[in-house]
């Protein structure tokens, strides 16, 4: 079995709508996916409908932002009641967060020279739910100001760049007991990726353990094998789900290719145990998972 748990659509900042991507899961050989764009469900249903044409195991989740110490931290939530208020306006007020910060990223660019208009976002953006920093990047390219997303981001967006702009994101924990109320279970993303690595330390995942997170993606490409080695030591002691996922995000994302990394059965197995026992503590109607 190929599981590959952590993928993005153009939801959010994916570049193929979720059939679509259903459809290149089931062209790379997969047999399970899970669909978690940033801080949104819009695509649950239509991935869904196409796994069950295709064949495929489908996951529902979300990677939702949270914020630790001022640095992002990202959280896969997987199999929570999508009915639920509280996560629901929780997820809405990130989306939020995200729509008021492109005005003020557009005038940074404007103040460096760079005209680009909310419509040239718009334009990238099309049917997004979330908008995020990569559909200015793809604004950028499509003006000819960048050869693609990775330069728009190291010139401009990045944290520390000179457009970059902050935005309203929740701490893990107070995500995290959401997800769990609404009969979901959370995974911590890339942990040791990027900047996360100074906040997630050994304690704080820790501290989330005691608190109800069900696991730690390990197998990630921004993890090397020595942080790999560690994060599943670490998972080991805390009796953590290990998972393993591409993150990828169709033409957007050079590399993180469908099913680069994968997801173990029996880990697999561990992790739908983990929402099983959640949703039926919080007597939820969670979703089922698809699995053909
Ligand atoms: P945002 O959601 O607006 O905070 O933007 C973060 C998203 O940008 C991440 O989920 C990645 O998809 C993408 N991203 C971050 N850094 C880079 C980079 N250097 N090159 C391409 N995409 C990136
Ligand atoms: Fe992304
Ligand atoms: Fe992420
Ligand atoms: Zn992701």
């Amino acid at each position: 079995m190929r599981i590959d748990l952590h993928t993005h659509s153009s939801c959010s900042d994916g570049t193929d709508s979720p059939a679509a991507l259903v459809r290149a899961a089931a062209a790379a050989g997969l047999d399970v996916l899970g669909l978690t764009d940033h801080d949104t469900f819009a695509g649950w249903d239509e991935a869904r409908a196409e796994a069950e044409q295709c064949g495929i195991g489908f996951v529902p989740g979300a990677e939702v932002s949270c914020r630790l110490a001022g640095t992002s931290v990202h959280l896969l939530a997987y199999l929570p009641d999508p009915t639920d208020a509280e996560l629901s306006s929780m997820l809405e007020r990130i989306r939020e967060g995200r729509n008021a910060r492109v005005p003020h990223i557009l005038e940074r660019l404007k103040s460096l020279g760079i005209e680009l208009t909310p419509e040239d976002v718009a334009a990238t953006s099309r049917a997004a739910t979330s908008l995020g920093r990569p559909h200015v990047a793809d604004a950028l390219v499509a003006a000819g100001y960048a050869a693609d997303r990775r330069e728009a981001f190291d010139r401009w967006l990045s944290e520390g760049k000179p457009a970059y702009v902050t935005r309203y994101a929740p701490e893990p924990a107070e995500v995290m007991g959401r997800v769990v109320a609404a009969g979901g279970a959370s995974v911590l993303a890339h942990p040791r990726g990027r900047r996360s690595r100074y906040v997630l330390t050994d304690s704080v995942i820790g501290e989330l353990a005691d608190a109800g997170l069900a696991g730690l993606e390990v197998d990630h490409l921004d993890h090397d094998d020595a942080v790999r080695q560690e994060l599943r030591g670490l998972a080991r002691d805390l009796d953590l789900v290990v998972t393993g996922s591409s993150d990828h995000h169709g033409a957007g994302k050079n590399d993180h290719d469908l099913g680069c990394c994968t997801t173990d059965e029996g880990e697999f197995a561990r992790l739908l145990e983990r929402a099983r026992a959640n949703a039926e503590r919080s007597g939820r109607a969670t979703p089922e998972p698809f699995l053909p």
